[in-house]
């Protein structure tokens, strides 16, 4: 029987019978894993305190040849932060439903595994606004799948950009279009485009190329911010085709978090 050791992160849980849960990892080694934990429903469990949601643990699986089972694990971080936290853990939840969603069953993505370790990380600690934390997130999910949107030639007609007051970013199209291409789709830009400043431009470079590194000298405004974030929004439905179900429970939070 093949035994893995790695890395894994809990992305969710449910229960299985009467005493076990099946565990969803994302793990640095093999991608998504889903392994069964048997007894942890049992009071005396040792581990089910270990095998909540977003806790960072070193694992040891058993391959079956229908289902895996965990063999050992041991937890390197607790996420508690974050699950105590009904805010922390809206934002959380969405990051490891959207790694679920966008991540194959023994496909490692170590980029992939760092993104949504710093990510956890940051929500903890909040050094930055959750909602930049989260911007940050989408859009370095873009890059790690290799979708990262196309800034320095024109995504039409393969022209180099100089950029001008008003940019066009067509979200169709993965990224900026040049003004000839914009002025040859105006109907279609309408539906599928944002226009971007220079400095909204320059705010998207710098979280590409650095993530959350990039979000230091964030200078844009809170319109600027919202503007990326519904180019960002739109970016992922468009080219991932995700439905996340805690991505409603956030909005929700966060209107709550405005009245
Ligand atoms: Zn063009």
């Amino acid at each position: 029987m093949a035994i893995l050791r790695t890395e894994a992160i809990v992305l969710k849980q449910f229960d299985l019978g009467e005493a076990d849960k099946i565990i969803t990892f994302f793990t640095k080694d093999y991608g998504k894993i889903r392994a069964v934990a048997k007894g942890v429903r049992k009071s005396k469990s040792s581990i089910s305190g270990i095998v909540l949601p977003f806790n960072y643990n070193l694992i040891t699986i058993y391959r079956g040849k229908s289902i895996d089972r965990i063999n050992q694990i041991r937890n390197i971080f607790t996420f508690n932060k974050v699950r105590e936290d009904l805010i922390k853990m809206a934002y959380a939840s969405f990051v490891a439903e959207a790694v679920e969603k966008v991540s194959q069953e023994n496909q490692a993505n170590e980029a992939l595994f760092a993104l949504l370790l710093s990510t956890l990380h940051k929500i903890m600690v909040e050094e930055e606004k959750l909602p930049y934390i989260e911007l940050v997130f989408k859009i370095s999910l873009l890059v790690v799948l290799g979708l990262k949107p196309q800034l320095d030639y024109c995504v039409s007609c393969n022209k180099k950009l100089a950029y001008a007051e008003k940019n066009y970013f067509h979200v169709q199209q993965g990224g900026l279009i040049c003004p000839e291409c914009y002025q040859d789709n105006q109907e279609d830009f309408r539906f599928q485009g944002y226009i971007l400043s220079v400095q909204m431009v320059e705010s998207l470079k710098k979280i590409i190329n650095n993530g959350f590194k990039g979000l230091r000298d964030w200078e844009g405004t809170e319109r600027e911010y919202r503007q990326l974030d519904q180019l960002s929004d739109a970016f992922i439905k468009y080219h991932l085709e995700l439905k996340i179900k805690s991505y409603d429970f956030l909005h929700m939070i966060k209107k709550l978090g405005e009245t």
